[in-house]
């Protein structure tokens, strides 16, 4: 840290993303990318785009913005679409919460809520899951705050019903309700339908996951039209051409090839099957997803041993060192493929194990 670097960032603790080598060497199964490409349809209209990049995006991508209205039945003054997701998280958390209104969410829940508050020096309040990793939703009944959930959780892959989504907006009519529906394609049911009913909540989203756009950078925002022009001054304020053109016309294309996204999403889920039952013939203790990574722990290694000797074999996981968590780690589901590899290494570094237990007695 520089002596110049404002004071009001001394307990800013950046947010560390998964690795991403550069080599081509690993098995990515760490950042709960898609193993799959975009659809092939994305390829010419991203060069289309590529002949224009003289001239600013559209700041208002209408539309991308129209698609996803349109996508989700909603109008187009309900959406905001952004650079990720993580954009849209941030200008939320600016938008409606402050000293008087902190923000609450999950003890363990995705980092990156933590460093936004503190980024926008907004206190916030965490609250303890049950000892089964899952959110008791008594909790966030009529609290009184802004309340950030991912659903499905990260990283343990745990949904909440739309039932209990609903008695929490419900309960907290003068407030906000973020829903993070990162991971909401692969087997969650969505928020969005409640949509129509409540104006305190909102819905982010991501093309990074179910849709094989991390590189792109698209996310997107969607709410009643009141609160989407609220963000759209922060929007404004930061990054008015926040959306590039090439991704912008990248979105459009992959919401158009519905049947891809439908058995993409379906092959992670029977991927995600076939690996937690393998794991837990292995003995693993496997947290029930609803998300395309699962969240696994073995008494016979620990979280961080296990991570090292899966790279070593070429196989990058998650592993996070939070107390609370340092047990376990996160592994992304991939093609059938990966998953067979990753299942054999973590055979062999059990053979390797026992083979040197023996040699110890
Ligand atoms: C990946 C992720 C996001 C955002 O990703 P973007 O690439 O910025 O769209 C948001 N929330 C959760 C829980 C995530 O895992």
């Amino acid at each position: 840290m520089s002596k110049y670097f404002s004071k009001k960032f001394d307990a800013l603790e950046a947010y560390v993303p998964g690795e991403q080598p550069q080599d081509q060497k690993y098995i990515k199964l760490n950042t709960n990318e898609s193993p799959f490409d975009p659809p092939r349809a994305v390829i010419p209209v991203i060069k289309d785009q590529s002949r224009k990049l003289r001239l600013y995006s559209d700041p208002e991508s209408r539309e991308l913005t129209q698609a996803v209205a349109d996508y989700y039945g909603l109008e187009f003054d309900n959406v905001m679409v952004t650079n990720g997701s993580d954009e849209a998280l941030n200008y939320a958390f600016l938008a409606f919460a402050d000293d008087e209104t902190p923000v609450v969410f999950p003890e363990i829940t995705y980092g990156f809520y933590k460093v936004i508050a503190t980024l926008n020096n907004i206190p916030y309040e965490e609250i303890s899951l049950r000892d089964d990793f899952t959110i008791d939703v008594r909790e966030y009944e009529g609290i009184g705050k802004t309340i950030c959930l991912a659903n499905p959780n990260a990283p343990t892959g745990i949904a909440l019903s739309l039932e209990e989504i609903e008695q929490i907006v419900r309960t907290n009519p003068d407030n906000i309700i973020i829903v993070d529906e990162a991971y909401v394609d692969f087997g969650a049911r969505s928020a969005v339908p409640l949509l129509y009913r409540y104006d305190n909540l909102l819905v982010t989203q991501t093309f990074s996951k179910s849709r094989s756009l991390a590189g792109g950078r698209l996310g997107f925002i969607l709410g009643a039209k009141e609160l989407i022009d609220d963000l759209k001054i922060l929007k404004n304020s930061t990054n008015p051409y926040n959306v590039n053109r090439m991704t912008a016309a990248a979105g459009v294309v992959t919401l158009r090839e519905n049947t891809y996204f439908k058995n993409s999403c379906q092959s992670i889920q029977f991927n995600r099957r076939y690996t937690q039952r393998a794991l837990e013939e292995l003995g693993f203790r496997v947290l029930p997803s609803s998300a395309n990574f699962l969240f696994v722990r073995t008494d016979r290694i620990s979280g961080e041993d296990l991570y090292l000797a899966l790279k070593e074999k070429g196989v990058l996981v998650r592993h996070f060192s939070d107390p609370k968590i340092s047990d376990w780690v996160r592994v992304t589901i991939g093609t059938k493929t990966q998953m067979d590899v990753f299942l054999s290494k973590v055979e062999e570094i059990f053979v390797e194990q026992d083979r040197e237990q023996s040699k110890g007695e």
